[in-house]
């Protein structure tokens, strides 16, 4: 069975809110972190209902999931507090995971500042070798995230995550967590070429390391450096490519993880498209949303049809306006999917006792395009 999900919310009850959030999503798998991303704030372990999490999750038939390490952690620091405290941090992390009984823990390898790549390389190796032999004795990998090349950051092309891994002695602990928006963001075409960016990257590090994947489209082109998330298909790689990603054999068996931006008119009433992109990947959108939900969808094509706009090209084009002319984006702010869903709404293409969340849902699946929904 594909293992997908998204990351989801391990406040409250810890194991078991996390799970049954990932539920309402349909989800087989899931993505937590051990408390808030950017402090080292965590209760204590007593207190995250993992017993109660882990039954919900095997009556749920979920099983391998996924702890993201917080962005603080920064191994590649010169800075000698910032350096420890990482090292430090992540171990306890690594006790954390090992507790709730999980494999993997996905690492940001690290962002040098004032130094250079090289230094950074050697820094974040130096750190992952106090970090394993720490604990040596548990059975937790560190998953070295593929990075966008934003700043200074490590892991933004597949050299960089080999040489940190040749150089950590207790190698065998140390896995990869590929992001399809970073990898796209770096450079890699993995939208008309995801064939020859595996085959490079089994060259480069092996293959057999892939031990989680996120999948994120991207709101920015091919090489932009920039990492900024796009719900799948609202952004320039695109469900087909992002589906291509999920099906492929070089990657089966592994957790693909959502970790995509969720979408609402403002703060307040913004929801998660997971639900929706979880069923496109999985082709059980009828099953999961029943049959309406897809008349639904082809009501939207066929206004799209009537109004001229190819959807595609329409988020592609906007997004490149919003980045190339200022004055436009000034003039009107809005994001692709608010705009399609403004079209939507004021062209009453769907019955008006629908939520905003119900229309994005439905305008998220018009997103993969009408070809695929036939084959669906
Ligand atoms: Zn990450």
């Amino acid at each position: 069975m594909l293992k997908i999900g998204s990351h989801v919310s391990f406040s409250d009850k810890g194991l078991l809110t996390a799970t049954k959030e990932a539920l309402t999503y349909g989800s087989s798998s899931f993505m937590i972190y051990t408390g808030a991303p950017q402090n080292t704030r965590r209760k204590p372990i007593e207190d995250l209902y993992i017993p109660e999490g882990k039954e919900a999750m095997a009556s749920a038939g979920i099983g391998e999931i996924v702890v993201h390490a917080p962005y603080i952690i920064n191994l590649a620091s010169y800075k000698e507090d910032t350096f420890d405290l990482a090292v430090n941090f992540l171990q306890e992390e690594i006790r954390r995971t090992a507790s709730i009984g999980v494999k993997n823990i996905v690492l940001h390898p690290g962002a040098y500042t004032e130094k250079d790549p090289e230094y950074g390389v050697a820094r974040i190796a130096e750190g992952l070798n106090l970090v394993l032999e720490g604990t040596k004795e548990l059975d937790v990998n560190i998953a070295l995230e593929t990075m966008a090349g934003k700043g200074t950051e490590i892991g933004r092309s597949f050299e960089e995550i080999a040489a940190i891994i040749e150089k950590v002695r207790d190698n065998h602990r140390l896995t990869v967590c590929m992001d399809t928006c970073h990898m796209h963001d770096a450079g890699y075409d993995i939208v008309r070429d995801i064939d020859g960016v595996l085959r490079k990257f089994d060259d480069v590090v092996g293959l057999d390391r892939v031990a989680v994947v996120h999948i994120n489209d991207s709101k920015n082109p091919q090489g932009a450096g920039k990492d900024r998330h796009a719900p799948i298909g609202a952004g320039w790689i695109g469900f087909e490519a992002i589906n291509r990603v999920v099906h492929h054999d070089g990657l089966k068996g592994r957790p693909f993880i959502l970790e995509t931006p969720w979408i609402g008119k403002d703060g307040s009433s913004e929801r998660p498209m997971y639900e929706a992109e979880i069923a496109l990947l999985r082709a059980d959108v009828e099953e999961r949303f029943g049959g309406e939900f897809l008349e639904d969808v082809e009501r939207l094509h066929h206004f799209y049809d009537k109004s001229d706009i190819e959807p595609r090209l329409y988020v592609l084009n906007t997004w490149e306006l919003l980045k190339s002319d200022a004055k436009a984006r000034k003039a009107d702010p809005r994001e692709p999917m608010e705009r399609l869903y403004d079209l939507a709404v004021e062209n009453r293409v769907l019955s008006s006792d629908y939520s905003e969340e119900q229309i994005n849902l439905r305008l998220t699946a018009s997103l993969a395009g009408k070809e695929l929904l036939a084959k669906l």
